[in-house]
């Protein structure tokens, strides 16, 4: 074996998505001007502990570049405090479990099939702090914690922490309400904006610093621009349990190359975040309008569908989502199978739904009018109007003229190995 076995795999790798139109609502792609970033001797380095104060000497650069870091992170959420080193959103999240609760404390999350994250589990990130676990009620027509029943069940088993913020989040949460909550038993509240960072910084989404978040936690490497690690944002009296609860806690190396990359995503944001974030939001829309005019089951009708990058669809009649994301995949659509709120966590293997993600094709360029398309073709593909290996054809020449990153400082490819 030798290296070019392992680059010409990337290689197909690279015309895979090339050719595919993606749609995992967890994903996008970085510019070239953030990928020259990994490439650079910072991933072979160190630096423990925090900007001026570290445990290696060599960091000078490291500094200027984590002090960057911390100072645009701060501008684009207006944070008191902010830490840029987890690197990724289950670090931080076990990080920020570690300021926030002492083991054996009840925490309320909202639960996997109602689009919670496994890490607000006890197999995960809550478990390995030793918290227990309690969720919060669901409405299942406006697709968000019923603030009533919270409030009812929070005074029986008091929890020290709530915990907000979900991987299928169609809607903002009621971050005000469920802070009222907390702040009569005395609780914290933690919004977990993994999905949602990049439309919180272009100012789409709720803003759950403002509305009474102690903690904001988010992955970097979803809606937003960067590469795959995470930041932490809290107010100031939490700022020291925050930070040693990331380092020595849960990171000592993080991820250097990563670190100035996500530097660079942050301009980017700044610079085309709001443009980026509300074509995010308008596409969502027109996908789920369009689902729903060819007879889909699209979830969060009453309130309009999305409010965020995510779509939902319930295809049980079409053999459930384990089919029907397969027979996608096959047809170059690529997209997740997905819990919904009445699935039981047995149904893991084929639950009801699929989950749509509109975040990188409008990276990409792609608009409302795409959207249609894409509607189109995954009806024609559930419902065998054309063959899998045309539509496949349709896809790939569709995708030929969304090939390039719109939303950056430059325009680039994200499929070919040349930085
Ligand atoms: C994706 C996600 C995470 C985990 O992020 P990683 O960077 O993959 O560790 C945490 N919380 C939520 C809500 C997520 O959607």
């Amino acid at each position: 074996m030798q290296p070019s076995d392992v680059y010409s795999i990337i290689e197909k790798h690279n015309q895979l998505f090339a050719e595919s139109i993606s749609l995992i609502a967890s994903e996008n792609v970085t510019s070239m001007d953030v990928r020259r970033c990994y490439l650079s001797d910072l991933g072979h380095r160190y630096a423990e502990g925090k900007v001026g104060n570290r445990y290696y000497e060599g960091c000078r650069y490291i500094d200027e570049i984590e002090q960057m870091a911390i100072d645009l992170t701060k501008k684009l959420f207006n944070a008191e405090h902010v830490n840029v080193q987890p690197i990724s959103g289950v670090v931080a999240n076990l990080a920020a479990f570690y300021a926030t609760t002492k083991v054996g404390d009840k925490i309320m999350s909202i639960s996997v099939p109602c689009g919670g994250h496994i890490s607000h589990e006890k197999v995960s990130a809550a478990g390995v702090r030793g918290l227990e676990v309690h969720h919060y009620p669901f409405n299942i027509e406006e697709m968000n914690i019923d603030v009533a029943e919270t409030e009812k069940l929070a005074k029986k088993v008091k929890p020290k922490l709530f915990v907000l913020g979900s991987s299928l989040i169609l809607f903002p949460q009621p971050v005000k309400e469920v802070k009222e909550i907390a702040d009569q038993i005395g609780a914290k509240v933690l919004y977990d904006a993994s999905h949602v960072l990049g439309l919180i910084a272009g100012k789409k989404f709720q803003d759950p610093l403002k509305e009474g978040a102690d903690v904001v936690t988010g992955s970097t490497h979803k809606t937003f621009f960067g590469p795959q690690r995470a930041i932490i944002l809290c107010r100031k009296e939490l700022a020291e349990s925050i930070d040693n609860a990331v380092f020595p806690g849960v990171v000592s190396n993080h991820h250097l190359n990563t670190l100035a990359g996500y530097v660079v995503a942050a301009m980017e944001m700044l610079e085309v975040g709001e443009a980026y974030a509300s074509q995010v939001v308008k596409n969502a829309k027109a996908l789920a309008e369009r689902l729903f005019d060819l007879g889909y089951k699209v979830l969060g009708e009453k309130n309009g569908f999305t409010k965020s990058h995510q779509v939902a669809v319930d295809v049980r009649e079409f053999g459930g989502g384990e089919k029907v994301s397969k027979k996608l995949e096959s047809a170059g659509i690529i997209l997740n199978k997905n819990l919904l709120p009445w699935d039981s966590l047995k149904s893991t293997s084929n639950p009801s739904g699929i989950r749509i993600g509109v975040q990188e094709v409008t990276r990409l360029g792609m608009r409302e009018e795409e959207m249609e398309k894409i509607a189109e073709l995954m009806d024609s593909v559930l419902r065998d109007r054309k063959s899998i290996d045309f539509v496949r054809s349709e896809v790939k020449a569709m995708k030929k003229d969304f090939c390039k990153i719109k939303f950056a400082f430059n325009e680039c490819n994200p499929y070919s190995m040349q930085v």
